[in-house]
């Protein structure tokens, strides 16, 4: 019963940390569009935080370079459990995506850490971003 008090509480308010990996910025300015009262993502709940103590969904955006991935990891294994990752943007956060290829680009985000969930675009439009962590939360609720 306590278990699903706290998935119950976690659908309902997921506290988001957002780390920019190696982006162009386009994403972050997205993620910031959809938190502003015109796209409302805190409609679902979810509010920015600053520390990945208390954070349960990491938004990454970009490219993940050389010297964000140990950054990226440290940051991930603050997070308590559990925890979920969203990559935002297209290829980017797969393979490099306009940065692949590039000396300091490695190969996708998740060759760092576990991805959940991935939002196509470049940049995804802030609909985009709130779609994907609205199908998020629906896959929590359900596991
Ligand atoms: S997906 Fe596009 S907008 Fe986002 S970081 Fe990559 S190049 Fe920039």
């Amino acid at each position: 019963m306590f278990e699903g008090l706290i998935k119950w509480a976690r659908v309902k308010s997921p506290w988001l940390l957002h780390f920019n990996t190696g982006s162009c910025n386009g994403c972050d300015i997205e993620i910031i569009a959809a938190l502003t009262p015109r796209y409302d993502l805190e409609r679902f709940g979810a509010v920015l935080k600053g520390s990945p103590r208390h954070a349960d969904v990491l938004l990454t955006t970009g490219p993940i370079t050389r010297q964000a991935a140990p950054r990226l990891k440290r940051i991930y294994e603050q997070m308590p459990e559990p925890k979920f990752v969203v990559s935002i943007g297209s290829g980017c956060g797969i393979d490099g995506g306009a940065f692949r290829n590039c000396y300091n680009v490695l190969d996708g985000v998740d060759k760092v850490i576990p991805v959940d969930m991935y939002i196509p675009g470049c940049p995804p439009k802030p609909a985009a971003i709130i779609d994907g962590v609205a199908k998020l939360l629906a896959k929590l609720k359900g596991s």
